[in-house]
């Protein structure tokens, strides 16, 4: 079967890599020429684990290719995806759906034959019935079908979320669609992975659905976290406590300096928006995306309170450790880091960061940051280290060496994961989350 995928970015390329390695003849478009290029020559344009030998594979079996060329790449395609951004719209928080039109309208232009068109965006509901309309405004003579499958693979794991899901979503609203879409996902459906057929609305509203909730469970273990601190209790005994009722469950009760990234920030206030407009608030999600901005920079008040406060703070030195959202990824979209980093250099602190796969992407966002080449560089002559993302290079310090080399010793553990007594024995002041 042919598959294109339209846009290639963290969803639309390792989908694409993925769905050629289970033997599909997969084409993945994108407009931004430098990315395929990028493509053609083997050097991937996003960091993620496993992909560059992913997608060297499935080209050397000729399965997998790329393009700038839509009209070129959806030809003979039967299932055609839209993997495009959906970021939020700058003054008010909904989806931007620009670049979804664009691509449903470029298709509906020069679809030659019977496709299925699929969004794996995250869109809201009711996009399914607009690309729907674009496709019939063009009068087509080829038989059509709008379907919707949201992605749920998380970045840094995305080729083993892709490979083993929990759970398959297709919003599908006719016959066509759903065998084109049984074909598609046929290798996961022999490895067992849940395929759930639903109403495309519901399709839709699943992804938002999910990632609201996510969100509200990290929220909710944050405020578990602060309240922590002040009653004299401890945040990881508490997560642990609740997260081994399998009504509850552990995942996603990881107190930290609040969620960011490309997806929860921006798909919690698309949901909202899409709420207000049908009138039917969420006002827990309401609360959750507050509670979750003003703890960023809580946590960047953090870092100067264990440097004396912000008076004392100004003229010293940071170092931040980790900058993207989470670890193995590239990506700062949203990332916590941000805030954390604007805080401090808004009190006159000097930072120095390290990151293994995010500076590149951090630099336009931190100008007053500076850059170094690892986080021992970053520590020397600082007067707090904090921890921002929990990458393994920041697991097993030699905090010997970083005693040595710092101003003071202060550790700010915005992760957690440091054990406490360990290093207050090895001399530091340290601070974590919710753990009095
Ligand atoms: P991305 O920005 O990494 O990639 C999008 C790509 O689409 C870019 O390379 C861009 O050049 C390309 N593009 C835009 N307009 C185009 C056009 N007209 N023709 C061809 N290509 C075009 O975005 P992403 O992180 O892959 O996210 C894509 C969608 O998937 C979003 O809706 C997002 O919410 C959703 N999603 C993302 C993740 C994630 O972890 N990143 C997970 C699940 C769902």
């Amino acid at each position: 079967m042919k598959i294109a995928m339209v846009g290639s970015g963290y969803v639309g390329l390792v989908s694409g890599a993925c769905f050629a390695d289970f033997g599909h003849d997969v084409v993945c478009i994108d407009k931004d020429d430098s990315k395929i290029e990028a493509l053609r020559n083997g050097v991937m344009p996003i960091y993620e684990p496993g992909l560059d030998a992913l997608v060297g594979t499935n080209v050397k079996a000729g399965r997998l290719s790329f393009s700038t060329d839509l009209a070129e790449g959806i030809r003979g395609a039967s299932a055609i995806f839209i993997a495009v951004g959906t970021p939020s719209r700058r003054g008010d928080g909904h989806a931007d759906l620009t670049f979804v039109h664009a691509v449903a309208k470029e298709i509906a232009e020069t679809l030659e034959n019977d496709a299925v068109i699929v969004t794996k965006s995250t869109v809201p509901v009711g996009t399914g019935d607009q690309v729907e309309r674009i496709l019939a405004d063009a009068n087509l003579s080829v038989r059509t079908a709008v379907v919707s499958n949201p992605e749920f693979l998380r970045e840094g794991a995305a080729i083993g979320d892709f490979k083993r899901p929990d759970r398959i979503v297709i919003g599908c609203e006719d016959e066509f669609g759903r065998e084109v879409m049984n074909e598609v996902y046929r290798p996961l459906y022999l490895n067992q992975s849940p395929i759930l057929f639903t109403a495309r609305r519901s399709a839709e509203l699943i992804k938002y659905a999910a990632n609201a909730f996510l969100a509200t469970k990290i929220t909710f273990i944050n405020e578990m976290a602060d309240l922590c601190e002040k009653v004299g209790a401890d945040v990881q005994d508490v997560a642990r406590g609740i997260g081994l009722d399998n009504r509850i469950g552990p995942k996603f009760l990881h107190a930290g300096p609040g969620y960011g990234g490309s997806c929860f920030p921006k798909d919690t206030l698309a949901l909202l928006k899409t709420a207000e407009d049908y009138e039917s608030p969420t006002r827990i999600v309401e609360a959750v995306v507050k509670v979750n901005d003003s703890r960023k920079r809580a946590m960047g008040r953090k870092v100067l309170d264990a440097l004396g406060g912000a008076d004392e703070a100004r003229g010293k030195k940071v170092a931040l450790l980790g900058l993207t959202f989470k670890p193995n990824t590239d990506d700062m979209r949203d990332s916590p880091a941000i805030a954390v980093a604007q805080t401090l250099t808004d009190a006159g602190v000097k930072v120095a960061a390290y990151d293994p796969e995010g500076m590149e992407q951090a630099r336009p966002l931190m100008p007053e940051v500076e850059m170094v080449s690892g986080p021992y560089e970053a520590i020397e002559g600082a007067d707090a280290v904090a921890i921002v993302t929990e990458w393994d290079a920041f697991r097993a310090l030699d905090l010997k060496r970083v005693k040595e080399l710092a101003n003071a010793p202060v550790l700010v553990d915005l992760r957690n994961i440091y054990t406490p007594d360990i290093v207050r024995e090895a001399g530091f002041t340290y601070e974590s989350i919710g753990r009095a």
